[in-house]
């Protein structure tokens, strides 16, 4: 048996007012997306936004569905839009929030892990990675600079063959 340990780092900022302009102002940008989201079963609402090279932005927000599986993460509702649309201007970054009127939110919402896998495929087709930034309100906010530092053991193909 060999035991082994991973670490995974990423940068913790006090409130999104510490932030840059430009991480601020995708910040503000994914505040504006929870108006979107669909989640009238969870009361949950989740918003991202895509910086793309060009400036653009994409939104996405969490979709729910009275038959649950057909509903779908807000970084996927973005980031498929991306794909679909807009995949020859890369991401640079995506920032994502949450909101319910239920209860305080006291640290930022991390991407599930079939969204980490999706922000993995797209920074392998862009050959560039992407800078996650997840905040709350005017909590704390976390930045990470590409998915594999959440998602250390993500599924490549080619890691298959790897000796
Ligand atoms: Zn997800």
């Amino acid at each position: 048996m060999v035991p082994h340990e991973i670490k995974i780092s990423f940068d913790e900022f006090s409130s999104v007012a510490e932030l840059n302009p430009g991480d601020r102002l995708i910040c503000i940008e994914a505040i504006k997306a929870l108006a979107g989201s669909h989640s009238p079963y969870s009361k949950f609402k989740v918003g991202a936004a895509l910086k793309l090279q060009s400036g653009r932005i994409v939104y996405g927000s969490n979709q729910e569905n009275v038959a649950y599986p057909s509903g779908l993460c807000a970084e996927r509702v973005a980031l498929f839009n991306w794909g679909a649309n807009y995949s020859d201007d890369p991401i640079e970054s995506i920032a994502i929030t949450a909101h319910t009127d239920d209860f305080k939110i006291s640290q930022p919402v991390t991407p599930c892990g079939s969204c980490l896998q999706v922000l993995a495929e797209y920074e392998k087709k862009q050959e560039q990675k992407i800078k996650i930034i997840l905040f709350i309100g005017d909590g704390p906010v976390w930045i990470v600079n590409g998915s594999e530092s959440f998602l250390p053991f993500l599924f490549f193909e080619e890691r298959l063959a790897q000796s």
